[in-house]
């Protein structure tokens, strides 16, 4: 414990440091608050429209490259479909803060931004809950449902070892991390191993990006009957997921579904 004079002190070093250095949101810009530093809570509430849900087909065949798919039916060639739920379009703070979290290395906004996901995942469920009442079945909005009501670990899609080194950590286990406290979920943990690294799929188109990543994980140990939840920071097409995916059932888990911090468009497409 502090005495009264010893936390005088303190506290007008934070004053001084406020005045000749104020903190700033990494997502805005705007001045941060002590109690909130980093992050802004304008930056982490709720988009006015929540990004749409994707459905992304799970195929073994190492020939199918991710065509158009429209509704929640498998695609042709794939084996079944599991929901993408986001929290935030990517060309937005958001964005700018997973940027922040990537290379600048501001470890500590991962699980703010984990805790905030879970936060609007659980706004895509109640939504789901509400259109599901007395509806006919739609299995789209049952699959957002399962993602709060029956995951019994959340696990991350990994970086390669070579990146993870560079940077020193997984942004997705960070986020992760900070889901899983917000939904009481056990600590989450690498399960997954990446074989090799992948060249960067921002300028690569949908079938390119399927190609990129096809057969690109391993499970590091079993997961019998685990009912899994996939964490990635970004999502776009859907093909790292849906590798992801392929790995964990491998493994011998059910994958329930997949949550990402943010939505990117494709370039020169939708976001599918
Ligand atoms: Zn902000």
């Amino acid at each position: 414990m502090l005495s009264p004079i010893q936390r005088l002190l303190v506290e007008s070093w934070f004053t001084i440091l406020d005045l000749v250095a104020p903190l700033v949101c990494a997502g805005c810009g705007e001045i941060a608050t002590r109690e909130s530093p980093l992050v802004c809570t304008n930056c982490l509430a709720p988009p006015a429209s929540l990004p749409r849900p994707l459905a992304v087909p799970i195929a073994t065949d190492p020939g199918f490259d991710g065509p158009e798919w429209s509704d929640f039916d498998p695609a042709e060639g794939a084996d079944a479909t599991i929901v993408v739920v986001s929290g935030f379009p990517y060309d937005g703070p958001v964005g700018a803060l997973i940027q922040s979290l990537k290379y600048q290395r501001l470890e500590p906004i991962g699980r703010h931004l984990g805790r905030a996901l879970a936060a609007i995942v659980t706004k895509h469920a109640l939504a789901a809950e509400e259109e599901l009442d007395g509806a006919e079945e739609d299995p789209l909005k049952a699959s957002i449902l399962a993602i709060t009501d029956e995951v019994s670990r959340v696990v991350p899609v990994p970086l390669h070892l070579s990146r993870k080194r560079d940077r020193g950590f997984n942004q997705s286990l960070l986020v992760a991390g900070g889901y899983a406290s917000a939904h009481r979920l056990p600590p989450p943990s690498e399960a997954l191993r990446r074989t090799r690294a992948t060249r960067t799929q921002t300028d690569l188109d949908r079938e390119q990006r399927w190609r990129n990543v096809g057969g690109v994980f391993e499970p590091i140990h079993p997961l019998p009957g685990e009912r899994v939840l996939l964490i990635d920071d970004v999502v776009t097409t859907g093909a790292t997921i849906g590798s992801a995916a392929i790995a964990l059932r491998e493994a011998g888990a059910e994958v329930v579904g997949a949550v990402t911090l943010a939505q990117s468009e494709l370039r020169g497409g939708g976001a599918r």
